[in-house]
């Protein structure tokens, strides 16, 4: 797996951490574009947002730079969240989101 080569920043792609365990931690292989820091790659779940559609990908491998929080992620992702939210692809199952004001109305 090639890490770094895209990130969300730099795409039309935004992404949402859905915080789940970490597994599978492999550190100290890449350093961090932004700061002196290394990334650490974990396997999470992750929502991604392509325009105006939400994607979650599950076990994904994502890379977080260590002291800055940046998140990478490969051409292989963001190609994955851009065919199924252009439904180039199927999706497996879709969840619905709740949404609401801070506080209610
Ligand atoms: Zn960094």
């Amino acid at each position: 797996m090639n890490l770094p080569s895209l990130k969300a920043r730099d795409s039309h792609i935004d992404s949402y951490l859905d915080r789940s365990p970490r597994q599978n931690a492999i550190t100290g292989l890449y350093k961090c574009e932004y700061c002196e820091g290394t990334i650490n790659r974990f396997v999470e779940r992750q929502a991604f947002k392509h325009r105006s559609r939400f994607v979650i990908l599950e076990n994904v491998t994502i890379g977080v730079g260590e002291t800055c929080g940046n998140r990478y992620y490969s051409a292989d992702i963001l190609h994955a969240v851009e065919a199924v939210a252009t439904g180039v692809r199927s999706p497996e199952r879709t969840e619905s989101i709740p949404v609401a004001h801070l506080k209610p109305n």
